[in-house]
Formats: structure tokens, sequence, C-alpha cells
């Protein structure tokens, strides 16, 4: 059993109200796999440029993530630069630098194109279906988007939902998707254009999934201390969809259990810069938090 992600590969520059950082290893194919690794063989497919230091990411190597679709190209990695105001469910992105990225056309190795599961992290959604169609025998293909596309490139975007079966957003991406004021009516009309399953994040107050007709909502983990959310989303989905490759079944339980794993997960990366705590967590960690989860959502 396998799982694929395909996404960014960045240098991030971050403030926070509190902290400060400018260059550490980011992206969203990098967070994701950092989680998912924990769970599952993951195979990556990104673009780095001639500054990158490929020893940033031996870790991922070392726990069984397949490198092999991480080409490099001449020019510089893709920068990103954000800030965080002091209510840190909100951010502002301060700088995007494409570079190598601007050109990505993620090809899939012939090893990869046969993997049950595959995550589309946010790229063009023209991107993503292209890679969607160079796999063969997926068992369950999500995918994330983002503002940009919704408001730039909806009719591609349409064409990739339709081919998708998970689809995780942001509270305000949903609303702006679907044009509803209420997410629940908002996610009964994205499940109409393609994806079965919907998960909505809403940062500190968790994150809202619709399957089967049936709403699941799960709290936030209660972290300590919230340091840098940056790559929250990514992480949610490498735990969501590492927990339901690892399971090896898509069902009621397996899906509900996931949102258990990508929150677990999404709490241990909000607690330092970059994928620090997720370097050094081990699934044991992450199965503590996921016991604590279920014990807060217990009614006995
Ligand atoms: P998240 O906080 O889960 O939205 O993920 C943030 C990560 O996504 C950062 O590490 C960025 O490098 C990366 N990122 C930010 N903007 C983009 C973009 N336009 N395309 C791809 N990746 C991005």
């Amino acid at each position: 059993m396998s799982l694929t992600v395909v996404g960014s590969v960045a240098y991030d520059a971050v403030e926070t109200p509190e902290a400060k950082i400018d260059r550490a290893l980011g992206g969203s194919a990098v967070y994701f796999a950092a989680a998912a690794s924990l769970l599952i063989p993951v195979n990556l497919v990104g673009v780095v440029g001639e500054d990158f230091d490929r020893s940033e990411i031996e870790f991922l190597r070392a726990r069984g993530v397949d490198l092999s679709g991480l080409t490099s190209e001449k020019g510089r990695t893709f920068f990103w630069k954000g800030r965080y105001l002091a209510d840190m469910n909100e951010r502002e992105t301060l700088d995007t630098q494409l570079n190598v990225f601007e050109s990505f056309d993620p090809v899939l190795p012939e090893s990869y194109r046969t993997s049950p599961y595959l995550f589309l992290a946010n790229i063009h959604p023209q991107l993503q279906l292209n890679v969607i169609r160079q796999s063969r025998g997926t068992r369950f293909v999500a995918m994330d988007t983002m503002n940009y596309w919704i408001n730039g490139t909806l009719p591609q975007l349409r064409e990739t939902l339709a081919a998708v079966d998970g689809l995780l957003i942001n509270d305000s991406e949903a609303r702006l998707l679907s044009g509803e004021n209420s997410l629940f009516r908002g996610i009964e009309k994205i499940q109409k254009m393609g994806p079965r399953i919907v998960i909505v994040k809403k940062g500190e107050h968790g994150a809202i999934l619709k399957h089967e007709g049936e709403l699941f909502i799960c709290p936030a983990y209660p972290v300590e201390q919230l340091f840098d959310p940056t790559g929250a989303g990514d992480t949610f989905a490498g735990g969501f969809m590492g927990y339901l490759a690892r399971a090896g079944g898509i069902n009621r339980a397996s899906v509900r259990r996931a949102m258990l794993y990508g929150t677990a997960l999404a709490s241990l990366c909000v607690e330092t810069f970059s994928v620090e705590r997720l370097r050094g967590a081990d699934l044991a960690d992450v199965e503590q938090r996921v016991e604590r989860l279920s014990r807060m959502m217990a009614l006995d």
C-alpha cells in the first residue's frame, strides 16, 4: 500500500506575533509527507531549485518517503512569506516567488502510477487533473485548493473536482467555492460538484466531515502553545490520507478515525516552526493524541 503526494517543496519565511524565521523548509508536499510517512510509505512529486539543500529532507527518505519524483531544475526553489495576525487563524501572504514552481508540470514516475491513494496539494487545477490522468487504478484521490484558483480558474477547477473522491479545504474557501454562507449548505453544494467526501478545516475550531450523507465534527486538539500554524492544513491532509491508506479501506469508521489522525498530526505541526516537531515525532506520539481526542468526544 502506498500514498502519492504532488505539491510544493519550498523555503518559507514566517512571522508570528512572537517569533520570526527567514528561511525554513516548507511546502505542501513536505508537510504532507512528514505527517503521512509516520503511517504509510509515501511517494513525493515536486520540484526544487539549485539552492535547495537535499540534506534537509533526508529525514523523509529515512522514513521511507520515495523522493524519485522530486526533480531539480535550474533556478531557485519556490519561496513563500507569510505573517500571522494576533488571531493566528488569520494570515497574510507577504510574498510568493514561484521560481522553478512556475513551470512545474508534474510527471508521476512509472512506479508511482499504480499507487492506490493520491493527494493533490494546492496547485493549478489543470495540473491536478493531468496527474489524475497519469495514474491507473487509484482507489482514492483527494485534493486541496485555494482562493486563487477558485477566483481565477473556476471552470478548470470544476473539471478537476468532478474527478476526485475527496476535497479538503478551509472554511473561507468552502464559502467562496459554494457561494453559500452556511457551511453545511455549502458542503452539500460542493459534493454535487464531485467529491463524495468533503472536509472543511476551521483552524482552532476543528474540522467538519461530510460522508455518506452524515456529518462528523472533530474538535481541534488542545495545543499548549500555538507557535506557527503554517502547514497545519497539509499536515492534516497527510494524517488523514496516511491513516486511510494504512486502514486499507474507505468506510464510515476509517474516514472518521482518519479525521482524528489528521487533527493529532496538525496539532504537532503547529508547536514549532517548519517540520521540526513532525520530524521528531513517532507514531506513539500521534496515537496518544488520537486517544485523548476520542476521550474528549466520548459521551460516557
Ligand atoms: P498551509 O498552512 O497548510 O496552507 O500550508 C502552507 C505551506 O504551503 C507553506 O509551507 C508554503 O510554502 C506552501 N504554499 C503557500 N502558498 C502556496 C502556493 N501558492 N502554492 C503552493 N504551495 C504554497
